[in-house]
């Protein structure tokens, strides 16, 4: 089968001819329909996020030649014999962000955070390929209305944009922004944002083009941060309060930098982006506003069962813009590189 292989960090993936295998016991071999393709594959690729490598944050590179992509839906291909429940054929949404289900993150449902973790297209093979080999058929959900190139971006994007608006709280009177967001997680945090019932969704970005991209995601206001004061607009719009809740969807030295100053008391930052920058506050303003800080990472199991029936349930309908078959992941990531992508591009293996 075809798949878009990284050989060595830094440079293009490469499109290869490789062997698949058979599932074997709870594995599934499914059939790509398409790929999401992330921002964090041109980490992957470059083996950078900003100006860090992977040692000097804490973290191992992945073991090459590798298939990269992790937002992935498609078809049951083929089971292993201790698979119960699914038969080939059926339309399936894969949640990429696997654990081997021994360590004490998998023993408390955070599959994501696993000290052995098994995340496709990141730590093994993913879904830039024609096939990809599940370990788990847990980790599969079927797939009623939603088209496969929805259900892939949902995996990365939806899971994690859901994970970090809970890490803030579902409340009718909060006031959210969403920095970054007229990219393809900024629309998604939007439309669940706005299916989940948070009071007032504020989306900040850099472009016209994302500021409208922005409001037909259903954000309330969209400011341009290249052409307006964000500060001012934003503190016009809360009475001076400041928001909520922040969902930085690039945590860049320029984001970091501003954003924190439009926390209200109690508010709560969530950190998403990994462009490799400092965070620096006075802890006394930290204290005296009794804000917090927070990473998150993409989401658990539950996070992605519940993202995909919203979306199912709610017909959220993912900014997906495809790009073409396998061979344009190259293209594609290029573009994200350039920064020149609204929305989240596929590719159809
Ligand atoms: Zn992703
Ligand atoms: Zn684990």
């Amino acid at each position: 089968m075809k798949a878009a292989r990284l050989i060595k960090q830094g440079n293009d993936l490469t499109i290869a001819d490789v062997e698949f295998s058979q599932p074997k016991g709870k594995q599934v071999l499914v059939k790509v329909r398409s790929a999401g393709v992330c921002h964090s594959d041109v980490h992957y690729k470059n083996g950078k996020w900003g100006e860090y490598t992977p040692e000097s944050l804490g973290f191992s590179r992945p073991s090459l030649p590798l298939t990269l992509g992790h937002e992935i839906a498609g078809t049951i291909e083929e089971i292993g014999d201790d698979v119960m429940g699914l038969t080939p054929n059926q339309p399936v949404a894969v949640n990429p962000w696997e654990g081997e289900g021994q360590c004490y993150y998998c023993s408390i449902g955070e599959e994501q955070m696993c000290d052995n973790p098994q995340r496709l297209g990141i730590n093994i093979d993913g879904g830039y390929a024609e096939y990809v080999l599940v370990p788990d058929s847990r980790y599969l959900k079927l797939i009623k209305h939603l088209s496969y190139d929805d259900a892939a971006v949902l995996t990365c994007s939806g899971v994690t944009t859901y994970r970090a608006i809970k890490e803030i709280g579902i409340a009718p009177d909060k006031k959210f922004l969403i920095v970054g967001s007229g990219g393809g997680l900024g629309t998604m945090a939007l439309k669940i944002g706005k299916v989940l019932g948070i009071g007032e969704l504020i989306g900040v970005d850099i472009n016209d083009k994302a500021i409208e991209a922005t409001k037909e995601a259903g954000a309330d206001f969209g400011i341009n941060a290249m052409s307006e004061n964000v500060e001012k607009e934003v503190m016009d719009i809360t009475d001076g309060h400041g928001v909520d809740g922040i969902i930085d969807l690039s945590s860049s030295q320029k984001t970091l930098d501003v954003y924190p100053k439009l926390l209200s008391k109690l508010g709560t930052y969530i950190m998403v982006g990994q462009f490799g920058a400092q965070l620096n506050m006075n802890a006394v303003t930290a204290v005296r506003k009794a804000i917090r800080f927070k990473g998150t990472y993409t989401g658990n199991h539950k996070d992605f069962v519940e993202v995909i029936d919203l979306a199912e349930n709610k017909h959220i309908k993912p900014n997906v813009k495809y790009v073409g078959n396998l061979e344009k992941v190259n293209e594609a990531l290029k573009n994200l590189e350039d920064l020149k992508v609204s929305g989240r591009q596929v590719v159809r293996p």
